[in-house]
């Protein structure tokens, strides 16, 4: 008798916050896990300190960038605050297909892309837990007061979209919203329209017991 199992296809996460509410430090810990991987975007920023090349972000320059955008390389791109940010195309539904678990670090606008795109992505907003946090780690990163300010107006705008996402989570202790967003994970796994295949298996496999029996 056939061992039935749950069908091989990992889940598109997207993830957004606001600047400091500490999503990177998340997704450090959601990735050490063998089955989740973060898909690396490409930017015209400028490099933070605690940047790395091909690990934070795939730097290049405007007119790079805008190559890139000719020649349908991305899945989605936005301006933000100045700078382009895009997701790279190659690779993401291989890796979905390879049964890997896809996080994309996304602003609300290319999140809403994207669900439009993949009806089954699953989209989470990050809290901060208060204000002062949130301020805080924007000052601990060595933002300038003009760009914090920025980020703080925009933040403004971004939570209107938060309609958009299926899932909030406050970032208070480190450990519980990492466990929060595995049960996400595991949800959105378990659910009917991503396990058409064990269903199959599983009327199948009735149809021939009930003919042994
Ligand atoms: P930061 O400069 O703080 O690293 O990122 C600024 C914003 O751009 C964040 O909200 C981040 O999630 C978002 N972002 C990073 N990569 C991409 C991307 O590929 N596409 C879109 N739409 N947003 C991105």
């Amino acid at each position: 008798m056939k061992i039935l199992t749950k069908d091989k296809k990992g889940v598109l996460i997207v993830i957004s916050a606001f600047g400091g509410a500490g999503k990177g430090t998340i997704i450090k810990e959601l990735i050490k896990d063998e089955h989740t991987i973060l898909s690396v975007s490409a930017t015209s920023r400028v490099p933070r300190p605690d940047d790395e090349e091909g690990v934070t972000y795939f730097f290049k320059t405007r007119e790079e960038f805008e190559n890139m955008i000719r020649g349908n390389e991305l899945l989605e791109w936005v301006e933000f605050c100045g700078n382009y940010y895009g997701t790279p195309r190659s690779y993401i539904e291989d890796k979905l297909l390879a049964n890997e678990n896809v996080i994309l670090e996304l602003e609300e606008v290319g999140a809403i892309k994207v669900k439009e795109m993949y009806k089954d992505a699953v989209l989470i907003f990050i809290l901060p837990p208060n204000m002062n946090e949130l301020i805080s780690r924007l000052k601990k990163r060595g933002e300038n007061d003009e760009y914090i300010s920025k980020r703080l107006k925009k933040s403004i705008d971004e939570a209107e979209l938060i309609k958009h996402y299926e899932y909030v989570v406050v970032n208070d202790i480190l450990e519980d919203t990492v466990e929060d967003i595995k049960k996400i994970i595991y949800v959105a796994k378990s659910k009917v329209a991503k396990n058409q295949k064990l269903i199959d298996d599983i009327k199948e496999e009735l149809k021939n017991v009930t003919t042994i029996i």
